[in-house]
């Protein structure tokens, strides 16, 4: 069984449609033959960062990472990774253990020298521009005597081969990235269950820009575990085993590199046998897309995102929660039901939902008439049931 192949090459390697983003470990025991079982189907590209499992200087995905491709170094695409900025919107003091806020020519030498040490190899294959949220973070990187001339420094001395870029922008700063014309290589969230950055993805694909589709599972609800049915799939020649083969596939059609974040040996065995199945083509994975959301399309009350109910007075940010509140219901996710209680947990104030005050104001401005309120309490049964 051999994984698709992108048709590209990077680092003088033939790369595979499946990239291994190392930051799910379940624990240092089995990265080494997790690793190797992606090897063995042509899966070479690893996605590192210094804080990626950082328990301590010795024991952190880096680490573990090191010791897996002890013997294999010159198989594996390895890409390593720092930012200039604190993994947030903001640039805060430097904190090279996690590998934030590299402001300086010097720190960033410093905390690729980190990186190199701690996995044991004398270059990288990659290494990227990390946690690109805003424009602030971004230009920082390109101010005189800082992260760029670090970097570039350090690609001058043969310590890595290609230049990339990673965070979550909407499409028109992905072209911006594009049009830059120094990455090789970009690494932007990309899913089913949001195809908004489509077009700037395809017009990085286009130039000729390796695109790596960060969280292809959605934050695991398109995992293993979720049975999905899509009526109509048989009609376009497609058949499904579970929700993972649905986001692998579609990810893979557009010709980008799935970036499996695999904790165990099975899951990258079954991210691996989808990836080895036939690849869909262009055409069937937008009808695919089309068969999906039309799932939601006969229900009433559905929450489009549109924003124009927006701003709430105790600022919640009730429509993301209103999208998985769907999913639960329509497509009997479970999944969408762990979001939930996680977005509620952590996620901060705007999405608690008994803050709501029950003024009203969103409902007066929602084109599509949505009863908000009713369904801002039918979330938070969800959540408590
Ligand atoms: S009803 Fe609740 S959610 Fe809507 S605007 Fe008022 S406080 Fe915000
Ligand atoms: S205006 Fe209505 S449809 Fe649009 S995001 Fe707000 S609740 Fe959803």
């Amino acid at each position: 069984m051999a994984i698709n192949n992108t048709g590209k090459s990077l680092a003088g390697k033939s790369l595979s449609t499946m990239t291994i983003g190392c930051m799910r470990w379940s624990g240092p025991e089995n990265v080494g033959d997790i690793i190797q079982e992606c090897v063995n189907h042509g899966a070479l590209y690893l996605d590192t960062s210094p804080m990626y499992c950082y328990n301590s200087e010795t024991e952190n995905s880096e680490t573990w990472v090191g010791r897996g491709i002890k013997g294999i170094r010159d198989k594996v695409i390895l890409s390593a990774k720092c930012s200039p900025g604190n993994g947030g919107m903001g640039i805060d003091e430097w904190d090279p253990l996690r590998g934030f806020s590299n402001q300086t020519a010097d720190q960033v030498r410093s905390t690729i020298d980190q990186s190199l040490t701690r996995l044991g190899v004398d270059y990288f294959d990659c290494y990227q521009l990390w946690t690109v949220s805003n424009e602030l973070v971004y230009e920082s990187a390109f101010k005189k005597g800082g992260w760029l001339e670090g970097v570039m420094k350090a690609k001058d001395e043969g310590l890595f081969k290609h230049l990339g870029i990673t965070g979550h922008p909407e499409s028109p700063m992905i072209k911006r990235w594009a049009d830059e014309g120094i990455f090789e290589i970009m690494t932007v969230p990309f899913h089913i269950m949001n195809t908004s950055r489509l077009e700037g993805i395809e017009y990085a694909l286009a130039k000729g820009i390796i695109v790596n589709a960060m969280n292809p599972l959605n934050a695991g609800m398109l995992g293993n575990n979720t049975e999905l049915e899509i009526p109509g799939l048989d009609k376009i020649g497609l058949s499904l085993e579970n929700a993972t083969e649905l986001a692998l596939k579609f990810v893979e059609a557009f010709g980008m590199t799935a970036l499996c974040g695999v904790s165990t040996l099975e899951q990258a065995k079954s991210d691996i046998k989808y990836l080895s199945k036939p690849k869909w083509t262009r055409e069937q994975a937008l009808q695919v897309s089309d068969l999906f959301n039309n799932l939601f399309s006969g229900f009433e009350n559905a929450c489009t995102q549109c924003g124009y109910c927006k701003p709430c007075p105790v600022e919640l940010d009730f429509p993301e929660m209103f999208k998985m509140k769907n999913f639960y219901k329509i497509l009997k996710m479970d999944s969408a039901k762990q979001q939930l209680i996680t977005m509620s947990k952590w996620y901060g104030d705007g999405y608690k939902l008994e803050r709501c005050e029950k003024c009203g104001i969103c409902e007066t401005r929602c084109p599509n008439g949505l009863n908000v309120m009713e369904q801002i309490d039918e979330t938070l049964e969800i959540i408590r049931g």
